[in-house]
């Protein structure tokens, strides 16, 4: 007997207790499986291999005679529909997917699904193999996190910047909203640098970038490390005054640290001055791209530069929304 009709007989569920029969063997090898097999067809579970109690904690039976969409993540419930509507018409033979499969305990479990369409005696079924990824999830996701993270600060660096501005600012075109950018640098940083030594200037921006950090709790405000000794935090749907009294915030937090910095021109500890930019999106705006709100920013940062330092300065654009 060959392996395909083999598996076929196993498959049709087919009762064979002798353990010298390859039939009972190839049962044995689909319920000890690590991973979780099954057949579908008809919009429910015929069959589901005993390591779903394992893997999510749920039992078989709870399975068979329904669609298990239940299981699925609401996020990722059109993935497995779009699925099955490749499957059933026929437009693919094998569909390989990654969703979040809700656990009885109703922790989630990363899970990649292999459904294929399998032909039993004139009769269409999809076979299921189902394999835990969540170890393979979290070390993508840490990689990832560390892809777009500064190695000195902890800050997002400047690709994770880019990414947010863009995102930022479709959204605000999107919803006619507002968003700013508050664009930081510290003051005399090189005297700082030749008179204090460079590790000094190291633990000084992480403890600058550190106070910055704990002045945002929004989910749309992203702190990011620019450059050298210039950090930028995007706030999204933050006009121009609130983005104002959080620039004077992160001015005076980082002055309160009163880290000594005697060769500074502006004062004996160190400091930091800022640039605001904020965009209005309305009809008939004439500024289409972000990069001229981070220009703006840039702008007024030089004016509080050349204002004598430790200070905010900023610049209001009107932005098209219609672009
Ligand atoms: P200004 O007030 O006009 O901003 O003067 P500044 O001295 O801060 O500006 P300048 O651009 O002349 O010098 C920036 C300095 O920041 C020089 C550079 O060595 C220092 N710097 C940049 N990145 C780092 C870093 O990662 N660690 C340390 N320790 N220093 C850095
Ligand atoms: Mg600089
Ligand atoms: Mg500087």
């Amino acid at each position: 007997m060959g392996l395909r009709s083999m598996l076929r007989r196993l498959l049709r569920d087919e009762p064979n207790a002798a353990t010298d029969d390859p039939d009972a063997m190839f049962r044995r090898v689909v319920e000890k499986s690590a991973d979780v097999i099954c057949r579908f067809s008809h919009d429910q579970f015929l069959y589901v291999s005993p390591s779903v109690t394992k893997m999510f904690g749920w039992n078989p039976q709870e399975l068979v005679g329904n669609d298990g969409f239940w299981m699925i993540h609401e996020a990722d419930r059109p993935i497995i529909a779009e699925a099955r509507e490749r499957l059933v018409s026929g437009l693919q033979e094998q569909a390989v997917l990654q969703v979040r499969t809700i656990c009885s305990d109703g922790s989630l479990k990363w899970v990649e699904t292999t459904c294929r369409i399998e032909t039993i005696d004139d009769t269409s079924e999809v076979i299921l193999v189902m394999r835990d990824i969540s170890d393979r999830k979290r070390l993508e996701e840490e990689l990832s996190a560390l892809a777009s993270q500064d190695g000195l600060t902890g800050l997002a660096n400047r690709r994770a910047f880019d990414q947010a501005l863009d995102r930022t600012w479709r959204q605000t075109l999107r919803e006619g909203g507002e968003m700013a950018l508050v664009l930081m640098d510290v003051d005399c940083f090189k005297q700082f640098n030749d008179r204090y030594g460079h590790q000094a200037g190291d633990d000084c921006l992480r403890a600058v970038a550190d106070s910055i950090q704990a002045l945002l709790n929004r989910s749309t405000d992203l702190a990011c490390r620019y450059g050298g000794e210039e950090l930028v935090v995007v706030l999204g749907g933050t006009g121009l005054e609130p983005a104002l009294a959080i620039a004077e915030q992160m001015r005076a937090v980082v002055a309160s640290l009163q880290i000594p910095h005697q060769s500074s021109s502006c004062a004996d500890h160190l400091t930091i001055s800022i640039g605001v930019a904020a965009a209005v999106a309305r009809t008939g705006g004439s500024m289409n791209i972000p990069e001229g709100l981070l220009q703006a920013a840039d702008h007024a940062l030089y004016k509080a530069k050349n204002g004598g330092r430790n200070r905010v300065e900023h610049a209001i654009l009107i932005a098209s929304s219609n672009p």
